[in-house]
């Protein structure tokens, strides 16, 4: 509660900045980040300007080191994922170059266990189970949906499998909506929607880092005293890679790609800075992204953009301009 009116306060789009960890094999010494502050300071270094005059200070509403782990970051963001069950609509979104550490946030590494779940495992676990265990007089359904969108088409990663729940008419209204009824079914579902994105590419890592994929957890809690419907849904985003692709080298499919990327993350870039500068005119019809998310961006819902770094020096320029993204919609 406290933490609702806190945000309420502050507007509903927080950003906060993840710093992922050199992987094994990488040196730890040529990192970009002079200083992660406690409240949300992030100092970065331009390594062609050793000293002060390459410093450049960002203040986001969170930054997390290296060192933070999957269950660190979920314990901040509960309250934000459990308001989905008071009828809230919540998008995170993850944000970054490719193997900026996106898929780790939000899903976890190849094979993870429990301790290595990212968000979408322990978001919708998390829901599932407090709709099972809450002593009150409100009964939970908990669906589940799994789309990509890919240069501007959208593909349903769960359509064909088990039984659907009935259809609605949010959110994402093409794609299949699956019942959870029990942990294994989130694992199931997960797992199904993440080979649906393999199996239909021939270079996985490519494609995974050219399309968005988003899944949809559906709240649906009827009182059982007065019959009457709260509905809440909470989108959880794993954005394609924001790189830019230099114009000069690439043509055909790949340009295409980039362009949709491109038009996509600057659609969302620009609908995010609009409703936290309070602009009266949103543009959610730039892109398919923010056309299918547009009634849980805006309004009562809320918004969290998880900011991925690679600290690595070689990443220097894409990080500044990941940081400058984040620095506009936060
Ligand atoms: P992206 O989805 O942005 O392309 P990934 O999530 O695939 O990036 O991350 C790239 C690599 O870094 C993967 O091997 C991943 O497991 C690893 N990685 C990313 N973030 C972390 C982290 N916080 N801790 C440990 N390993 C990480
Ligand atoms: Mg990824």
């Amino acid at each position: 509660k406290l933490f609702n009116e806190l945000q309420e306060l502050k507007g509903n789009i927080r950003v906060y900045c993840r710093v992922r960890p050199f992987l094994p094999g990488q040196g730890a010494s040529n990192t970009v980040v002079e200083h992660i502050g406690e409240h949300g300071e992030l100092v970065v270094l331009n390594p062609t300007k050793p000293g002060k005059d390459g410093l450049r200070k960002f203040r986001f509403n969170k930054v997390y080191s290296p060192a933070s782990t999957q269950a660190e970051v979920f314990s901040d963001i509960k309250p934000l994922v459990r308001s989905v069950l008071d009828g809230y609509n919540v998008c995170i979104f993850a944000y970054g170059q490719t193997g900026s550490g996106k898929t780790y946030t939000m899903t976890g590494p190849d094979g993870a266990s429990e301790e290595e779940w990212g968000v979408n495992y322990r978001a919708l676990n998390d829901l599932f189970k407090i709709s099972q265990s809450r002593k009150s007089n409100i009964a939970y359904e908990v669906g589940v949906q799994m789309v990509e969108i890919y240069n501007e088409q959208v593909r349903d990663l769960l359509s064909g499998i088990l039984s659907t729940t009935q259809q609605n008419g949010l959110a994402v209204p093409d794609a299949s909506m699956y019942p959870v009824t029990s942990t294994s079914d989130v694992l199931e579902l997960m797992n199904i929607g993440l080979n649906n994105r393999v199996v239909s590419s021939t270079a996985l890592n490519e494609r995974s880092s050219r399309s968005h994929s988003i899944v949809t957890v559906h709240v649906r809690g009827k009182d059982l005293k007065t019959g009457s419907a709260l509905y809440g849904n909470l989108h959880l985003v794993d954005l394609a890679g924001s790189e830019r692709v230099d114009r000069s080298e690439v043509t055909g499919d790949r340009l295409k790609e980039a362009q949709h990327i491109n038009k996509s993350l600057s659609a969302l870039g620009d609908v995010i800075f609009s409703l936290a500068s309070k602009s009266s005119h949103v543009p959610y019809r730039n892109s398919k992204l923010t056309q299918l998310l547009q009634s849980s961006l805006g309004g009562r819902a809320k918004t969290l953009m998880f900011v991925q770094l690679n600290p690595d020096v070689i990443s220097y320029s894409e990080s500044m301009s990941t940081l400058k993204f984040a620095e506009r919609v936060s």
